[in-house]
């Protein structure tokens, strides 16, 4: 199993007895190495890595990969939200409902949990 470093810029400056290694009289901070990590798909050993890694990076990954300039419209044909109605008793329990002109048509549980399902154009 091979081992990830933390891509937090400063993860090796937060003061924790598990980054401490090496041997002793020349012991150092070091960014944390895990096989699984759960920040930044995996990238970050903490919120607060991935935190710092924004603040540093976040302005320069936004205008490579393309910064918005105009708003992007999300139109009736792909308004479509499934919903499920506590209240109702019977069948129409689950319904899509379109948020832009609130017209709602009845969805089957089978439908509705089948997340491939869709009345939006994609
Ligand atoms: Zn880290």
């Amino acid at each position: 199993m091979t081992l990830k470093l933390c891509q937090g810029p400063a993860c090796h400056q937060y003061i924790t007895k598990d980054r401490l290694k090496g041997p002793a009289g020349s012991k150092t901070y070091q960014t944390r190495r895990r096989s699984t990590m759960y920040y930044g798909k995996g990238n970050f050993c903490s919120l607060n890595c991935q935190n710092d890694w924004w603040e540093l990076h976040g302005d320069n990954a936004v205008d490579h990969f393309g910064r918005l300039t105009e708003p992007k419209h999300l139109t009736e044909e792909n308004a479509w939200e499934k919903r499920y109605d506590w209240s109702s008793d019977h069948e129409t329990r689950y319904v899509y409902v379109n948020g832009i002109t609130n017209e709602q048509r009845p969805l089957t549980r089978e439908q509705f949990n089948d997340s491939n399902y869709t009345l939006n154009e994609r």
